[in-house]
């Protein structure tokens, strides 16, 4: 695929690395391509990062059709820049597309997009561990017109903004409200895709968790909302009485690369591993009767992510004494690891971009 590269000619200057934060800056330019039903994917540049303008109907603008990824480029000690199991990334793209009726992309030219826009910012991804230049695919249903239809044309784009360290302050436990009233997905839903329409219908209950200081969402099943499904934006684990628990993807869950990760390197270590169905009262009797020894979350943005309190129906639980457990801890310092090139690659997830 021929990409062109139109230059910024009014470079930015990079932000201090410790004040990063998550998604709130952008590298110095982005990458389109468009697609027209008949013609496929063509036009695809670089162009300097900045504004896009749609026409008023737009499809996304009405009725909500995008889909994401999220991944990142990761800078080792040595200056070589990489990605993390980027045809994941690429695949469950093509997932979500089928889904939602938009245009997939050949694997090999999405490959080169993400790589080719990579190279031209490698200043853009910063240097100290646990940060990173976080890279946001998308693409959107661009119809110019109201009539509600699979779409004939498309945009697909890749946004770059440098993110700092998730844990600056250290692995702080988090606090999970289980939310008992608003679901997040059914099966034959999206609950499995990565679109934006499933963030937009979560937020009311994150609201509300907030609001009562507690950081992220546990959601249970819209059908008996009994069985646990995921946290927010990331998949959720347990070690309950020895064993490793982590709900199965029934159709409603996002099949994390992450969790996909997890599993396989806990696997490594020796854990049983079982991805099935863990009903809410099964997760209650174990924390009130102390055998939920660890629980996190885990996903790109925070690779894991560990629970220090649960609150359900008004009743607050703590877990493993709101500390951080030994597995959490091995799957931060192993996936880290492999990721930021303190460790050897020995699943060969690395992908050299240069
Ligand atoms: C992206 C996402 C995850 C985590 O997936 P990773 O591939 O591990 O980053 C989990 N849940 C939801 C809803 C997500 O959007």
């Amino acid at each position: 695929m021929e990409i062109k590269i139109t230059k910024t000619d009014s470079p930015k200057k990079l932000i201090a690395e410790n004040e990063l934060g998550f998604g709130q800056f952008f590298s110095d330019h982005m990458f389109i391509m468009d697609y027209e039903a008949g013609k496929g994917w063509g036009n695809a540049r670089i162009v300097p990062f900045g504004n896009i303008s749609l026409h008023p109907a737009s499809t996304v603008l009405h009725y909500g059709s995008e889909i994401f990824e999220g991944l990142k480029a990761y800078r080792t000690e040595s200056g070589e820049i990489r990605l993390f199991r980027p045809m994941e990334n690429i695949r469950r793209m093509n997932d979500s597309a089928d889904r939602m009726c938009l245009p997939k992309i050949n694997e090999e030219d999405f490959l080169q997009a993400l790589t080719t826009f990579v190279e031209l910012e490698k200043d853009f991804v910063p240097y100290s561990f646990g940060t990173s230049l976080y890279l946001r695919p998308y693409m959107f249903g661009n119809d110019e017109t109201l009539g509600v239809h699979t779409v004939k044309r498309a945009t697909f784009m890749i946004i770059a903004s440098p993110s700092g360290s998730y844990y600056k302050e250290g692995i702080n436990p988090v606090k999970i409200m289980i939310e008992s009233e608003d679901v997040r997905a059914v099966k034959g839903g999206t609950g499995a895709v990565k679109c934006g329409g499933n963030y937009a219908a979560s937020n009311r209950a994150g609201e509300k968790a907030s609001k009562v200081g507690y950081s992220q969402v546990l959601w249970l099943d819209g059908v008996h909302r009994k069985y646990i499904e995921e946290v927010g934006a990331m998949n959720v684990m347990f070690k309950i009485n020895g064993e490793i628990v982590t709900p199965m993807l029934t159709g409603s869950i996002l099949p994390g690369i992450t969790r996909k990760s997890c599993i396989e390197v806990l696997k490594d270590m020796g854990y049983k591993v079982s991805e099935r169905l863990l009903s809410v009262d099964e997760l209650v009797e174990a924390l009130e009767n102390g055998k939920l020894e660890e629980a996190w979350g885990c996903g790109t943005a925070a690779v894991v992510s560990p629970i220090g309190r649960f609150c359900y129906e008004g009743k607050e639980y703590d877990v493993n004494g709101g500390k951080i457990g030994a597995v959490t801890q091995a799957l931060y310092d192993t996936l880290t690891g492999i990721q930021w090139g303190k460790k050897d690659d020995k699943y060969g997830w690395i992908y050299k971009v240069c």
